[in-house]
């Protein structure tokens, strides 16, 4: 059977909070549990909202926690660049494939018109792409380039994709009708996280992906995607509940109280992954905790489904 290969893709877009670090904690020890290797990317596709002293804390921060990788960050490894902010030509490669299949075209329509013509997702408040550029001929495309740099999005078929959840179970979602035609690239140029995710994560091998709740919606589409891009092995996925604030809230990378550096002045590493191994349902008390004593702990059947609340007085 082939090494599991898990991954961290944390976007350097402000300094990592518990959110963050529960994710790369739950990530880490399901790959370790299965004596696999991990991956550190960063996601810094987006340039304005992605800072290199943000990435380089981060490392820092991981690695302060023993929450180590075997490829990618500054460290390097067999499948270059780690950081997306260096991937243009690859993502480009993959667009290009997708437009050979036909599954591309460009898409002129402003937020405003999105906002006017799209019809909202059904069950999550999603909005649907209403179609408006999916059908332009040739001479109309070219008629309004003239005037607008077009986003690019993909044309989904009428398919249910399905797969099952490490945590949440049998998952599907019709394409057409519950995601719709998607972007792949932003009129500025900048790629979207949903091809660029797909591509970085074959390209790197990862064969598990352990991510927050938030993106169990997306995974449909890059499950597609990959099957598009020609995928040998589709990696398998396992959300995880995300944490929330005494008030019900999720975190934010602005949560002063609960940002690492404060956390940090406070704990050592093994208190604070113990709290959140506690909070994941992995070891009875909230009390410290080495990283071989939670690999032995951890079991996807622990996890609960629902979203986590941080007690009062836990941190
Ligand atoms: N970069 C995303 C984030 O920081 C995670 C994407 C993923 O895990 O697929 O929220």
């Amino acid at each position: 059977m082939k090494q599991t290969v898990g991954r961290f893709a944390p976007t350097p877009s402000g300094r990592m909070h518990l959110g963050n670090l529960f994710c790369a904690e739950l990530a880490w020890l399901a790959a370790k549990k299965e004596g696999g290797t991990m991956v550190l990317r960063i996601e810094d596709l987006d340039p304005q909202r992605s800072r290199k002293e943000f990435a380089n804390i981060m490392q820092q921060e991981l690695i302060w926690f023993g929450l180590t990788w075997e490829q990618g960050g500054d460290l390097g490894g067999e499948h270059p660049p780690y950081c997306q902010s260096q991937c243009g030509d690859i993502y480009r490669q993959a667009l290009q494939q997708l437009q050979s299949k036909q599954l591309v075209y460009p898409c002129f329509c402003s937020r405003a018109e999105l906002h006017a013509a799209n019809a909202p997702h059904l069950s999550d408040g999603r909005y649907l792409y209403a179609g408006t550029c999916r059908n332009l001929t040739l001479q109309e495309q070219q008629q309004k380039a003239k005037e607008k740099h077009p986003a690019m999005r993909v044309r989904v078929p009428d398919v249910e994709i399905s797969f099952c959840d490490l945590l949440y179970g049998q998952q599907g979602e019709n394409l057409a009708q519950e995601a719709g035609d998607f972007l792949i690239c932003r009129a500025d140029g900048v790629f979207a996280y949903q091809l660029a995710v797909v591509v970085d994560d074959l390209r790197m091998g990862v064969t598990q992906v352990v991510r927050g709740r938030d993106l169990l919606g997306s995974t449909p589409r890059q499950i597609w995607l990959a099957q598009q891009l020609g995928a040998q092995q589709i990696p398998t996925y396992g959300h995880i509940p995300l944490l929330l604030d005494q008030n019900g809230d999720r975190l934010s990378k602005r949560d002063g109280a609960l940002s690492l550096d404060n956390l940090r002045s406070r704990y050592t590493a093994e208190q604070i992954l113990g709290k959140l191994a506690w909070l994941a349902g992995l070891i009875d008390r909230p009390e410290p905790a080495s990283l071989p004593e939670l690999i032995a702990e951890f079991s996807w059947e622990k996890l609960p489904k629902q979203d986590i609340c941080i007690p009062n007085g836990l941190f």
